[in-house]
């Protein structure tokens, strides 16, 4: 039977180190559904529609990854999806606290869901979406950071929007 696993976040907007837990997460599954959770409270940056637009452009080759969205509950969409492991990367030890919450919360609401953890390389430990976002809101080069479309959609998005300006 195949492996599938649910790589969910905000991927706002993609950034190299989801990039590389994906690319991780693949060595380990035959099915990953990379899913943007529909957060409107977090104010996102970018739309569910763009943040999917730029994951689905990274893999258009690969017919192992899958894009989608949920609203609500990880557990519910994960119950409605059929896959009952989820994928997550880990930075520094300021994510521990948090994702063993998570995990075991979310275990405690669906007993066989099981959260995988994958470390990230030292190049993007430092590297989050919401560092990416407040550098690029004030003009600093965020290139190494995320992909190329990526960084136009910030362009993109960003332009007339800079601090100061109206
Ligand atoms: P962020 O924390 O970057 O705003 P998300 O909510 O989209 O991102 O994160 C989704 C998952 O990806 C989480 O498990 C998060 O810990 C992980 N992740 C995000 N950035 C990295 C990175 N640079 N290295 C490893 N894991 C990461």
């Amino acid at each position: 039977m195949a492996r599938a696993a649910i790589y969910p976040g905000s991927f706002d907007p993609l950034t190299n180190g989801h990039l590389a837990i994906i690319q991780r997460g693949l060595k380990l599954v035959d099915r990953l559904v990379v899913a943007v959770a529909n957060n409107p409270s977090k104010s996102p940056l970018f739309t569910v529609d763009e943040r999917k637009a730029f994951i689905a452009e990274a893999f258009q080759d690969d017919p192992h990854v899958e894009v989608d969205s949920f609203d609500g509950l990880l557990v519910d969409y994960a119950r409605r999806k059929g896959i009952h492991t989820v994928l997550r990367g880990l930075r520094a030890v300021s994510d521990f606290e948090y994702e063993f919450q998570l995990a075991n919360m979310n275990r405690s609401l669906l007993p066989d869901f099981e959260t995988v953890f994958v470390m990230t390389g030292e190049d993007y430990f430092y590297v989050s979406a919401r560092l990416v976002r407040e550098v690029a809101t004030f003009g600093g080069d965020v290139s190494r950071f995320v992909p190329a479309n990526v960084l136009a959609g910030l362009a993109r998005k960003l332009a007339g929007r800079r601090p100061g300006r109206r």
